[in-house]
């Protein structure tokens, strides 16, 4: 049934989620599941010849997980990684797109970790959960996932961190990779990758609990007054943009006004595709806005632009470093252009 080596060791993290929720007294479900409830709960687990060590890290909604949390977390898997093949992570969906990408950021080494969760409780009809687990811990026990960063598997689809996102509330199939797809399958318990990705981009530094970074919505009829008052209590700003990177022109004082002070991204509230660059000419298209000094987030979604320019911020380097790193990251300029680039040719 699968292609692991026999002998793998994987580790799975437990941060709670609707993986491992129960009905509480008062209504509704709440984390409450351990780690080892969740991998007890796995047909074919046992037969997978996958060696399993659980540790429970966190058991919250997804929501409630933190940055601290998520540094904390790299730290922890980065100090186990020399003794295991790979690591899986089973989390709140709400949050796996931010969490998932911020892992990404923080992983240099070659090892797959993957990120996984469940739309459906395990009181529920359906429950989809053991499922993804298994999924999950046979891709982290892949040589084929190795040097691909971090990745989310989610009803037999592994997916890219960078670009995934949660795209339904409540459907099992949420996850997306809205630019570029999938990289792959599980197909009978096997790992298949059809798309590899060609390079990773990590930060040398996790965020600080004292940088803020706010993602503003740009709406019909904006006239600034959210971004004017904001301005003066954040560090950088990413505004998700309508269409291609387009705002009122109500908007562009207060967004140059900004822009003098702290970065200020610009990305899509679209959902997908890049930013552009070149093409539309009024007042607070995308040519105006770079041209006043943002920064394109190219394919990358405005929470994941926030994950990205947090950490940069965190590594103290200058505006033009930032851009740069935005463009190699966005998937708009050379990825070799990215600034701290690391040989994983040596991982596989
Ligand atoms: N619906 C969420 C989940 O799938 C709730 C959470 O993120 O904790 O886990």
């Amino acid at each position: 049934m699968t292609t692991v080596e026999t002998g793998s060791r994987v580790i799975v993290y437990a941060l709670g989620g609707t993986i491992a929720m129960s009905s509480t007294l008062s209504g509704g479900v709440a984390p409450a599941l351990s780690a080892h409830d969740l991998l007890a709960a796995v047909p074919g687990l046992a037969e997978s010849g996958v060696t399993v060590e659980v540790q429970d890290f966190r058991r919250v909604p997804g929501a409630s997980l933190t940055l601290s949390d998520i540094s904390a977390l790299a730290t922890a898997i980065s100090e186990r990684l020399t003794d295991v093949d790979g690591a899986v992570i089973t989390q709140g969906t709400d949050t796996i797109e931010e969490a998932a990408y911020l892992l990404d950021l923080l992983h240099a080494g070659p090892q797959p970790i993957i990120v996984t969760g469940a739309m459906r409780a395990p009181t529920l009809a359906g429950a989809d959960g053991p499922a993804n687990i298994l999924a999950a811990i046979l891709t982290a026990a892949s040589p084929h996932a190795r040097n691909q960063g971090v990745l989310v598997v989610f009803g037999d689809e592994i997916h890219a961190a960078r670009r995934v996102r949660k795209t339904h509330t409540t459907s099992p199939a949420t996850f997306q990779s809205p630019n570029g797809g999938p990289l792959g399958y599980l197909v009978e318990g096997r790992p298949r990758l059809l798309n590899r990705l060609t390079h990773r981009t990590v930060v040398p530094a996790e965020p600080a609990d004292s940088i803020r970074v706010a993602v503003v919505p740009v709406a019909l009829g904006d006239d600034g007054t959210t971004v004017r008052l904001l301005g003066d209590h954040v560090d950088g700003l990413v505004l998700a943009g309508f269409g291609a990177g387009h705002v009122p022109s109500d908007l562009v004082p207060a967004l140059e006004t900004l822009c003098a002070r702290v970065p200020v991204v610009l990305s899509s509230r679209t959902g997908g595709g890049s930013v552009l660059a070149a093409t539309y000419g009024f007042p607070g298209s995308e040519r105006d806005l770079l041209a006043r000094g943002l920064i394109s987030a190219g394919y990358l979604d405005p929470y994941k632009a926030r994950i990205l320019l947090l950490t940069l911020l965190a590594t103290g380097c200058d505006h033009s470093t930032i851009a740069t790193a935005f463009g190699a990251a966005g998937g708009i300029a050379d990825p070799g252009t990215w600034p701290w680039p690391t040989d994983f040719s040596q991982g596989n």
